[in-house]
C-alpha cells in the first residue's frame, strides 16, 4: 500500500506542495516550499533526499507539514487504495470507497447524507 506521503508532490512553477485527485485530477495545494530550498538544483535534491544540511530540514519539515494539511482533503479507498479528494469519495459506503468502486457495488443515487466529523 502506498503512503499518503508519497503522492504528495512539488510544483515547481506555483513553488508549493500539492496532491492531485486521480479520479477529477484537481489539484489541493498545501504550504509553499521554504525560500532556502526554491533553487532548482536545490530543489531537485530536497526532493530525492540529497540537499545537505538546512535546506534538507527546512524541506522535510515543511513537506511534513503539508502531508498532515493535505491528508484531511484526501481519503483513501478501501479497494483501489488511492487516494481522492473528498468529491470523489462515496461516504455511504459502509466503509468507504471512491467513486469509481462504489459504482459498481451497488450505488444508491440521492442517498448522500450529510457528512459528520
Ligand atoms: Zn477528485
Ligand atoms: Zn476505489
Amino acid at each position: 500500500m502506498r503512503r499518503f506521503y508519497e503522492h504528495v508532490r512539488v510544483d515547481k512553477e506555483g513553488l508549493r506542495f500539492y496532491v492531485s485527485c486521480p479520479i477529477c485530477g484537481m489539484r489541493q495545494y498545501g504550504s509553499r516550499i521554504p525560500l532556502l530550498c526554491r533553487r532548482v538544483r536545490t530543489l531537485a535534491l530536497c526532493e530525492t533526499g540529497r540537499a545537505r544540511g538546512l535546506s534538507q530540514k527546512r524541506y522535510n519539515h515543511t513537506k511534513a507539514a503539508a502531508v498532515q494539511q493535505l491528508a484531511m482533503h484526501f481519503n483513501q479507498c478501501r479497494y483501489c487504495l488511492r487516494w481522492v479528494c473528498d468529491r470523489c469519495y462515496d461516504a455511504d459506503d459502509g466503509e468507504g470507497a471512491c467513486r469509481d468502486c462504489s459504482a459498481g457495488a451497488g450505488d444508491v443515487p440521492g442517498g448522500r447524507r450529510a457528512e459528520g466529523g
